[in-house]
C-alpha cells in the first residue's frame, strides 16, 4: 500500500500513521484551522446539516470513526436535541486525549464517548448506530474496504453513512494554485506549529493517493451500501459521500 508517495507493506501503514497523528495530536486542531484557513469547519458544518440531527429529544447515535479530537461529534451534539449523542472512535491516545479535555472544557462529556479502536475491526454490536461519519479518517486507514463494512455492520438499518475526505480539485487554475499551496506551504507550516514538516507532507502526499471519488463510490458499494452519492466541495478540494444501509 502507499503511505504518502512511498510504496510501504500493508502491515507497516498502521504504525507510521500512529506516529504522524502522536506527533501532531497537541497541535492538530490550530493546524487544521491554518491549513484550510478555516475552511475543513464549514465542511464539517455542511456534513452536520446534511446528519440532520434530531432537534426534539429523540435517541440518535453517531459513531465518529477516526474522529480524532472530537470536531464533528462536538458539532454534531451541538446541532442536535438532548437525545443526540457521539461515540468517537480513534486509533490514536494522544488525539483521543486531547478530544477528552476538549469535551470538558465544552461541557459535553456526558454526550460525546471516546473509545480507542481500530476502524477495521469496531468493538460495537451490530446495528447500533442511528448514522456513522468519518472526516478526513479513511485514506489513513491501510484496508479501507473493512473499515466501511465495519461502519455498515454497526449501522441499524436505514442508517446513513457520511465520508468526507479530500478529493480531485476540477476548477482549472484552482489546481495549480492548490498543488502549489500544498506542496510548497503545507509542509513549511507544519514544521513552523508542530516541528514535524514529515508528518504534513505525508498529509499531502496520501491526498494525491486517494482513489477519485467515482472508485471511492465503488469502495461504498463494494462494502455493501446503497444509494450511494458524492458531492464535490469547494471546487473538488473535498467530497462528502454518502450511502445508506438497507
Ligand atoms: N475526524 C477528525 C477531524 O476531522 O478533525 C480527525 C481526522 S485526522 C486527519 C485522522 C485520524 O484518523 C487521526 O486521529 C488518526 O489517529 C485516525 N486513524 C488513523 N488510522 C486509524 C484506524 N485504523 N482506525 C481508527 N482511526 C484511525
Amino acid at each position: 500500500t502507499h503511505f504518502g508517495f512511498r510504496t510501504v507493506p500493508l502491515e507497516a501503514k498502521q504504525r507510521m500513521v500512529d506516529e504522524v497523528f502522536h506527533s501532531v495530536a497537541r497541535r492538530y486542531d490550530l493546524m487544521n484551522d491554518l491549513m484550510s484557513m478555516g475552511l475543513h469547519r464549514v465542511w464539517k458544518d455542511l456534513l452536520v446539516s446534511r446528519l440532520r440531527p434530531p432537534k426534539s429529544d429523540r435517541a440518535f447515535r453517531l459513531l465518529d470513526v477516526a474522529g480524532g479530537t472530537g470536531d464533528v461529534s462536538f458539532r454534531t451534539v451541538e446541532a442536535g436535541g438532548p437525545g443526540t449523542s457521539a461515540v468517537v472512535a480513534d486509533i490514536n491516545g494522544g488525539m483521543l486525549g486531547v478530544g477528552r479535555e476538549r469535551a470538558q472544557g465544552l461541557g459535553l462529556a456526558d454526550r460525546v464517548e471516546f473509545v480507542e479502536a481500530n476502524a477495521e475491526s469496531l468493538p460495537f454490536a451490530d446495528k447500533s448506530f442511528d448514522a456513522a461519519t468519518v472526516a478526513f479518517g479513511i485514506r489513513n486507514v491501510p484496508r479501507m474496504d473493512k473499515a466501511l463494512a465495519e461502519m455498515r455492520r454497526v449501522l441499524k438499518p436505514g442508517g446513513r453513512c457520511f465520508v468526507l475526505e479530500f478529493s480531485r480539485v476540477d476548477v482549472p487554475g484552482l489546481d495549480a494554485i492548490y498543488d502549489a499551496y500544498s506542496f510548497k506551504l503545507i509542509p513549511g507550516m507544519g514544521k513552523l506549529v508542530t516541528g514535524d514538516a514529515e508528518s504534513y507532507q505525508y498529509l499531502v502526499e496520501s491526498i494525491r493517493k486517494f482513489p477519485p471519488p467515482e472508485a471511492f463510490a465503488d469502495l461504498m458499494r463494494g462494502a455493501g451500501f446503497r444509494r450511494v452519492a458524492w458531492q464535490p466541495l469547494t471546487g473538488g478540494i473535498v467530497a462528502l459521500h454518502s450511502g445508506v444501509r438497507i
